[in-house]
This record gives structure tokens, C-alpha cells and sequence, in this order.
């Protein structure tokens, strides 16, 4: 986790973690995320384990960490988030105050004997993201709707009542300059559910990615399957790749095979061609 903070007109930012930056995105993103800030001057320390923060004299701040002491003006603390249940009454259906409550891919939370509670959101420590929290909510809604209705829900994987997208298809976008945009498992995910990958990285050099700034700096990689012949993950990280991401998203849910997405023109000059150029990268 991140502790940045203001030093006289300087930043530093300390990292608790190593190199791996962006937690549950590829190595290669959080590197440059770290690249593109040490290049604007900002002193990026990794590995730093923050031991104490204290009130320094003229309402500064003391931190003190392994390698000595830092007096800043800021400090900003990015710890990460859990799942806030311990005021909710979760004990009251027998659950443990201040654990997430874990779902089935329907939003039924698991545990509760006789009764029918669901759940979406942060609270299920699932994706703690916006997007994914509303997707939960209308997949609860239709299943709470279908089961009123007496009806049974249609649980089969990609099912109108379940959660599939949650456990292979999760999109996020780290809003830093550059962006990182993902989608999908990781080469280490995917690698660790058993996939057999094949891993394709390239530069974002297109003539889109020169129309959105001079100098574009960018790249991107693919995760594909290559058994079933369909991509397991996406990244992409640069300037205005948050919009990138939608279109992996599709990729993936749909499981469109790569033989199809050839067929997938991008127009020109757009930054989508980056897509023509994984693809041809892929085959060659
Ligand atoms: C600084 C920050 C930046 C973020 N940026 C992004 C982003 O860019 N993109 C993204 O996708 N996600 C982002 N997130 C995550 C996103 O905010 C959450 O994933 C999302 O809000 C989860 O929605 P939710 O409805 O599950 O929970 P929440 O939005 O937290 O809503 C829970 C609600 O329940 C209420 N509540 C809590 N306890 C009780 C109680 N006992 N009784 C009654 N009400 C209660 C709370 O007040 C709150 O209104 C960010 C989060 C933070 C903290």
C-alpha cells in the first residue's frame, strides 16, 4: 500500500509492497506507473515499511521508516479497503462481525441457516469496484425478482442470475498518468488456475496512438488461451487507454476465438489498432 505525501514542493511516495505496484494487475503496469512518476521528479521508494508517524515541530509531519526519519508537510495514506461489517448485526444471523459476506455467484451469502440474505457490493469482498458492486446489484435484483416470481434462476455459468463476469472478466482502470486499463487474469493468474498461456506484449505505436500525443508512450499485452483459442486477459497502459478496456472486456465475456477477432476491422487511425497489431503479432 501506498503512503504519499508532500515535501516542500517534492513528492515522495512510499511503497510498503515491492515492485509489484498495482496489486492484481501485471508487473509491467505498476513499473511504469513507477517509471513515469520518477521521471516527473517524484521520489518513488519501494519495500519502505513506514514504522511511525509522529507531530513534528511548525505542524509538520515525522515519519520514521527503516532507513531514518522524514519531516513532510502531507501526508496522504492510501490503505487499501475492507469490507465494513462490523456495525451491520451480521451476528445477529450468525455471521462474524467484520468478515465479508461471502456469496454464492447468485449474491446468496453463505452461512445464514433459514433465511434467504443476499449481498452485493464491497461488502461481499468480491471486486471492490463501482461497476462491478452495480453489476452485483442488478444480477441480486433479477435473482430476488425470479425467486418471488417462484421461478428458479438460471445459475449456469454466464447465466441471467449469476455473477460469472466476477471470477474471469473484471475490467479496472488505474486512473494515473499514464493509465493502466485491465481486464481479465494476469499471466500469473491464469498461469496459476492451470491455463496454458501464450503471452503477447507490444508497444502502443499506432497511427491512433500518435494522433492522441506526440511521443506516444504506451504498451500493451495479451493473455490468450491457447487451448480454446480465446484471450484469458488484457492490459493496456498509457495515455488514455481507460477506453481501451471495454472492448476486452467483450472479447473475453464473449469468448470470441482469435480467429474471429482478425475479423474484428479496427478503424483507422484509432488506437484500436493496437488490436491489429497483438493479433499479428500472435499469429506470426
Ligand atoms: C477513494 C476511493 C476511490 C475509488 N475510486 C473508484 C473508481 O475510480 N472506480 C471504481 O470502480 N471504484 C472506485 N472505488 C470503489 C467504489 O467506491 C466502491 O467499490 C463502491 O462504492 C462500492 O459500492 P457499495 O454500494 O458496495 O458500497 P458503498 O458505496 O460504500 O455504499 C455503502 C453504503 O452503506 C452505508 N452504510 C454503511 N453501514 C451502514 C449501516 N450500518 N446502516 C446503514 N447504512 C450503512 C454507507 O454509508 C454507504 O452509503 C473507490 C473507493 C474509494 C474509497
Amino acid at each position: 500500500m501506498a503512503q504519499a505525501f508532500r515535501r516542500l514542493g517534492s513528492e515522495v511516495v512510499l511503497m510498503q509492497r515491492g515492485p509489484r505496484l498495482l496489486p492484481g494487475t501485471e508487473p509491467f503496469a505498476g513499473e511504469r506507473v513507477a517509471a513515469a512518476m520518477q521521471e516527473e521528479g517524484i521520489d518513488v521508494r519501494l519495500g519502505y515499511r513506514l514504522e511511525s508517524v509522529a507531530s513534528a515541530a511548525n505542524d509538520r509531519i515525522e515519519l520514521r521508516a527503516g532507513d531514518g526519519t522524514l519531516v513532510v508537510d502531507e501526508l496522504l495514506v492510501a490503505t487499501g479497503r475492507r469490507p465494513n461489517t462490523a456495525a451491520i448485526g451480521a451476528d445477529v444471523v450468525g455471521l462474524e462481525p467484520g468478515e465479508p459476506l461471502v456469496v454464492d455467484d447468485t449474491g446468496l451469502v453463505q452461512g445464514v441457516a433459514g433465511q434467504w440474505l443476499y449481498a452485493a457490493g464491497d461488502v461481499t469482498g468480491r471486486a471492490p469496484l463501482t461497476h462491478q458492486g452495480k453489476y452485483a446489484g442488478r444480477i441480486v435484483g433479477a435473482v430476488i425478482g425470479a425467486r418471488a416470481a417462484g421461478a428458479e434462476p438460471d445459475t449456469r455459468p454466464w447465466g441471467e442470475h449469476v455473477t460469472t463476469a466476477d471470477h474471469v472478466a473484471v475490467p479496472q482502470v488505474v486512473f494515473t498518468d499514464p493509465e493502466v486499463a485491465a481486464v481479465g487474469r494476469t499471466e500469473e493468474q491464469a498461469r496459476a488456475d492451470g491455463v496454458d498461456v501464450r503471452v503477447v506484449d507490444i508497444p502502443i505505436a499506432v497511427a491512433g496512438s500518435s494522433l492522441q500525443a506526440d511521443g506516444y508512450d504506451g504498451a500493451a499485452r495479451m493473455v490468450v488461451d491457447t487451448a480454446r483459442g480465446v484471450l484469458v486477459g488484457v492490459t493496456f497502459v498509457g495515455q488514455d487507454v481507460a477506453e481501451m478496456v471495454h472492448a476486452a472486456t467483450v472479447a473475453i465475456v464473449g469468448e470470441v476465438p482469435l480467429d474471429r477477432l482478425w475479423h474484428v476491422v479496427p478503424s483507422f487511425p484509432t488506437m484500436s489498432e493496437v488490436w491489429l497489431r497483438l493479433l499479428e503479432t500472435y499469429r506470426s
